[in-house]
């Protein structure tokens, strides 16, 4: 059996407890990886190699930053197809996803944090003759980036990018629930003979491997579920620390009658559904204007159904697996719970199970539920898959109390051809990100983040650039002679 590796200060090594977790693909059920369930001594050395690397990586110049984030870049497209097929056997999602977003992402996060730090400014401030005062912005330290399981890569290098571009460090942690591409990842870093020590990875479970790169690092960047993001902010406050939080959410996606309606049955049915749900900007709260009610759930319903749910390899399947049996278990009593208070199944609403080699695997099919009220755990609480209800509305009032009516802050999905409808829609809903007449158009450089219990902080573009350095002001007096 495969034994994944923790990598520390440029090095492939075991956990210190010779410990392992099974790794087990949601695609067919097998167990086919060891992870290492590191501890606090694991991070400890991480640490450590960070902290020395830090001494030349923190004060190199911008073009030698440039040039290693580059040569990653094109060393993870030369892997690309592994990286795929690993992405998806590891986390069930469909290879042609894996292809189309996640593993073109990474590279894309290191190419395109390399060139944002070189445009990354300083500021000025004349006064008057008297002074100039002028900021630098130096790195930070060791930066501890902990990431989900749902785009396990993309996210884990969203962060790593931005950190090792401004000068930091990184000791990262992947979910130990996908941490394979991590792996292959930190074998690239050792193939291109990246500096040593100035990307570290430890595997294991968040409580222990995950709680000591909370306390250890000097800055943390963390992406998760709510509930565990009050637990890295509450650990990260007692010492000061920067702490960005991306967290969950329950997004709306909001239909008034006089939207381009096939083209927005089919941009709803991709934001309920891709990644079998699992993207933290998923529309889960569809609100559907009363007059187009009963229209849009006719279309929706029968396109929701003749969505196909298999073999991840497989091009024409739309839905992979669901990541592990326990969130499978997680999501189905979810809408169970529904059912109890009322709501009503149109589409799918239990496990799929297929058959052959795949017998074992996590399946689901796509789930619409309506008679649901808002206030309801199911509008509520994070389902986090292929899961949605449909609720009606009568006008623009009722809408934004409906799509703020959640503790949530994420994002927001708007389809209309109103423009000054959407524009002041826009600006009353309680959401980080508003598309409208689309779902997630990403642009690297727009600030991203949520509002409410979604998160504390953005990233992306200049936000992470400022978010992985300090802000230093310097005020020099200038002494007139006259
Ligand atoms: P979790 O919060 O369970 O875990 C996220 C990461 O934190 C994992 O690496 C986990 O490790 C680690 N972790 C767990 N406990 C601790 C701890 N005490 N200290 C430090 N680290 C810890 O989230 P999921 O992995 O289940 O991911 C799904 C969630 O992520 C959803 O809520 C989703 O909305 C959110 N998300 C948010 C995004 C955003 O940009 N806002 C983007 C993508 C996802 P381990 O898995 O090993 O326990």
């Amino acid at each position: 059996m495969e034994k994944i590796c923790n990598y520390i200060n440029g090095c492939l090594v075991a956990p210190k407890s010779g410990e392992y977790i099974k790794n087990i693909s949601p695609v067919d059920g097998v167990h086919y990886s060891l992870i290492p369930n590191s501890t606090e001594d694991d991070v400890d050395s991480a640490v450590e190699a960070a902290k020395k690397a830090f001494v030349n990586w923190g004060s190199s110049s911008k073009k030698v930053r440039f040039n290693w984030l580059m040569k990653l870049a094109d060393a993870i497209d030369d892997c690309s197809e592994e990286l795929i097929i690993a992405e998806s056997y590891d986390n069930g999602k469909p290879e042609w996803l894996a292809r189309k977003v996640d593993i073109p992402r990474c590279s894309e996060n290191f190419r395109f944090f390399a060139t944002a730090m070189l445009h990354h400014k300083t500021s000025a401030f004349d006064m008057d003759g008297e002074a100039l005062n002028y900021t630098l912005n130096p790195p930070i330290g060791v930066a501890g980036c902990i990431s989900p399981w749902n785009l396990p890569l993309y996210l884990l290098t969203w962060k790593i990018a931005p950190a090792i571009a401004v000068g930091n460090t990184v000791v990262a942690k992947p979910s130990e629930i996908t941490p394979y591409t991590a792996y292959l990842f930190s074998k690239i870093c050792q193939k291109i003979n990246f500096p040593k020590g100035v990307i570290n990875i430890i595997h294991g479970y968040g409580d222990t491997a995950g709680d000591a790169v909370v306390r250890k690092c000097d800055i943390i960047s963390f992406t998760g579920g709510t509930k565990t993001g009050r637990v890295v902010a509450a650990s990260a406050a007692k010492s000061f620390k920067k702490c960005s939080l991306e967290l969950g959410g329950k997004n709306p996606s909001i239909v008034f009658k006089d939207c381009d309606f096939e083209k927005t049955i089919k941009t709803v049915l991709r934001s309920a559904f891709t990644n079998q749900g699992q993207v933290c900007l998923c529309g889960s709260r569809i609100f559907v204007e009363k007059d187009i009610y009963d229209k849009f759930i006719r279309s929706f319903v029968e396109k929701a159904k003749e969505l196909k749910v298999g073999d991840p390899k497989i091009k024409h399947n739309d839905l992979g697996a669901i990541v592990s049996e326990a969130h499978l278990k997680n999501i189905i009593e979810h809408v169970d719970n529904a059912l109890k208070k009322g709501a009503k199944i149109v589409c799918g609403g239990k496990r799929l199970k297929l058959t052959g080699k795949l017998c074992g695997g996590f399946y689901m099919s796509p789930t619409v539920l309506l008679n649901t009220k808002n206030s309801d755990p199911i509008n509520q609480e994070e389902v986090f898959g292929p899961v949605v209800t449909i609720i009606s509305f009568n006008n623009e009032r009722e809408l934004v109390e409906l799509s703020n009516q959640t503790k949530y802050g994420l994002s927001a999905s708007i389809f209309t051809n109103d423009v000054s409808k959407a524009h002041r829609l826009a600006a009353k809903i309680d959401s980080g990100l508003i598309w409208i007449n689309s779902w997630l158009l990403r642009d690297l450089r727009i600030p991203f983040g949520g509002m409410k219990s979604s998160g504390i902080g953005r990233e992306g573009g200049n936000e992470s650039l400022n978010f992985f350095t300090e802000t230093k002001n310097i005020c020099v007096k200038i002494e007139n002679k006259d």
